[in-house]
């Protein structure tokens, strides 16, 4: 899968959207107006669930397809979702004394079933209560409500389902990909929203760790690192 980015060309100024592969962080790519050879960094806080958002709003923008852009926006979520998942295990491990090394966590992932019981799993991991209390508390989600009109005050959990995942589902349970700008805008919004929660989660996470964890990089440098980078 490759990301439609708005890099500018260093040579021509040109911002013709540059497609890099999703994995590619500091992608390098020759500008087809000037030929300039031209480097780029992606900004850290620039995840994977960011990155599938890039792409489900170049659909909806460039390409008018509104259901390719709902169908993104839910991977995104659940990207963000999995990546704060594998955080949450490496540190659970790490707290144990034990070193993570490369574990993937995919197998564990799988087992929970249903976006409730992941976003429930992944609270735990980042010691939280729960994700409605946790959204309940934060300025971003207090801000986003107020223009959010669909959204209901203390239901995020029930939002997510209704507004990122029922159309998701629709369109890949029953082949429904007629939906509005609307619809699109929703689920684009939602998901953003959603992914920006769990960061905020991860950073109190990462914050507190380090806090309570005295001065890990200095006792098991590679794993600590690879937890917090991830
Ligand atoms: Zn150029």
């Amino acid at each position: 899968m490759r990301i439609p980015y708005q890099i500018k060309c260093l040579g021509c100024n040109s911002d013709e959207p540059v497609y890099i592969p999703l994995e590619d962080i500091s992608p390098e790519w020759i500008c087809e107006k000037c030929k300039k050879h031209n480097l780029f960094q992606l900004d850290s806080e620039i995840t994977i669930g960011n990155r599938l958002l890039f792409r489900a709003q170049f659909e909806l923008d460039k390409n008018r397809d509104r259901s390719m852009c709902v169908v993104l926006a839910a991977m995104a979520f659940e990207g963000e979702l999995a990546r704060a998942y594998r955080l949450g295990m490496k540190w659970k491990i790490i707290r144990a004394g034990d070193d993570p090394g490369l574990k993937d966590f995919e197998d564990s992932y799988m087992e929970l079933y249903g976006y409730r019981n992941k976003l429930k799993e992944v609270c735990k991991l980042l010691k939280q209560q729960d994700f409605d209390h946790f959204a309940s508390k934060s300025e971003r989600y207090l801000t986003a409500i107020k223009e959010h009109s669909w959204l209901t005050v203390g239901k995020f959990v029930d939002d997510i389902g209704k507004f990122v995942l029922v159309p998701r589902n629709r369109i890949i349970h029953q082949a429904k990909s007629e939906l509005s700008d609307g619809v699109a805008t929703k689920t684009w919004s939602t998901a953003l929203l959603t992914i920006d929660l769990i960061k905020e989660m991860r950073k109190l996470f990462l914050q507190d760790s380090k806090a309570t964890i005295p001065d890990p990089t200095q006792q098991r440098g590679t794993a600590v690192d690879q937890a917090r980078d991830k």
